[in-house]
């Protein structure tokens, strides 16, 4: 009997132990497990490439709400030139940090940060899931890995949007031609400065600064028609140069994030989705992008486990790139 109470003494004595016990002023009790973090989901991805469309699919299937990460869209204003969902585009999605900034304040990563966090623990206690989507990736990174607060907090699920750069900058391009028919050129001229300083507020969005020489030189009686048209021609084109230098740069700075801070971000090419047209597009978009997102969402939260049926895919749309078209930025 003494024995066998021998060798179970160290067990027993462990169940009633703190691990660690520093001079009786710190101990740890062994047996409460850590807290759980939060689950948070990332849409990622540059320009063009369906952010917002992803993001509404997946919100109306787990029940989220999207928190905007496009430092252009935070402010008020612009609306087409910076491709801001629409009411209608959104399904009654709730969508935080979309036009809450004055267009002429400073906004920094760190008001972001403050900002979004706020958005993300109101949309927990809410018991919805959180989906932050947009392009500024340095937003992103401020929260995801600079904000200690955050990072304790809540566990990310990445996923990135990507498309072959040749075939996104065509697509940007053709979407600058659909933005002029839609009301740029009128959206701009509120936001031209005579002064020519285009650095602060919502002025630096692409469309903006480069309308500039053709907004002096609108009115200008001694110009004629002819050249007046080639100026804004001239200025459409950078627009549309300018926005494939963004996709690009949005697309290296992603794989950044990959490589150094070693991020776990699923890639999901949609390039064929953008490939093809309306419902084959559409088909190819929802078993490339929509439903391999659902599943890695539905890992993520553990969901296999519960054995929760998974969501049939969104219904067919009539054009898919007249969709992405005007949801993405
Ligand atoms: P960076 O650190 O280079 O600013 P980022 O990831 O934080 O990178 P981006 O979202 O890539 O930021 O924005 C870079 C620039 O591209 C902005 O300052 C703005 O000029 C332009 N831009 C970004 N988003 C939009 C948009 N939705 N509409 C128009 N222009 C935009």
């Amino acid at each position: 009997m003494n024995i066998v109470l021998q060798h179970i003494a160290p067990f027993v004595t462990c169940k009633h132990q703190p691990l660690i016990n520093f001079r009786d002023s710190l101990t740890i009790d062994p047996f409460i497990p850590p807290r759980r973090k939060d689950k948070v989901v990332i849409v990622m991805g540059a320009t063009g490439t369906g952010k917002s469309r992803l993001s509404i699919d997946l919100a109306k299937q787990f029940s989220a709400e999207v928190v905007n990460s496009d430092k252009m869209q935070i402010y008020e204003g612009l609306d087409i030139v910076t491709n801001k969902v629409t009411d209608k585009e959104t399904c009654g999605i709730p969508h935080h940090l979309l036009s809450i900034i004055d267009p002429n304040e400073v906004f920094t990563a760190t008001d972001f940060c403050q900002r979004a966090s706020k958005a993300v623990d109101s949309i927990i206690s809410k018991g919805q899931l959180p989906i932050i989507a947009g392009g500024s990736n340095s937003y992103i990174k401020a929260l995801v890995n600079d904000d200690i607060e955050f990072k304790s907090r809540y566990e990310c699920c990445f996923l990135w949007i990507d498309v072959n750069l040749k075939i996104l900058q065509r697509f940007v391009s053709e979407r600058v031609d659909k933005m002029v028919k839609e009301g740029l050129v009128d959206e701009a001229r509120e936001f031209f400065n005579p002064d020519g300083d285009y650095t602060s507020g919502i002025r630096r969005a692409i469309g903006v600064p480069e309308m500039h020489q053709y907004f002096i030189n609108e009115n200008n009686k001694m110009i004629n028609e002819d050249t007046r048209d080639k100026m804004l021609q001239i200025a459409i084109e950078n627009i549309k140069v300018n926005t494939c230098k963004l996709a690009c740069c949005q697309r290296q700075n992603i794989l950044r994030l990959e490589s150094q801070l070693e991020w776990k971000i699923n890639r999901l090419d949609a390039t064929e989705a953008f490939e093809k047209k309306d419902g084959e597009a559409h088909q190819a978009w929802n078993r490339i992008v929509y439903e391999r997102s659902t599943q890695i969402v539905r890992h993520f939260r553990g969901e296999e486990l519960l054995n929760i049926p998974p969501p049939p895919p969104p219904s067919s749309s009539t054009s898919f790139l007249h969709k992405v078209a005007t949801m993405t930025h």
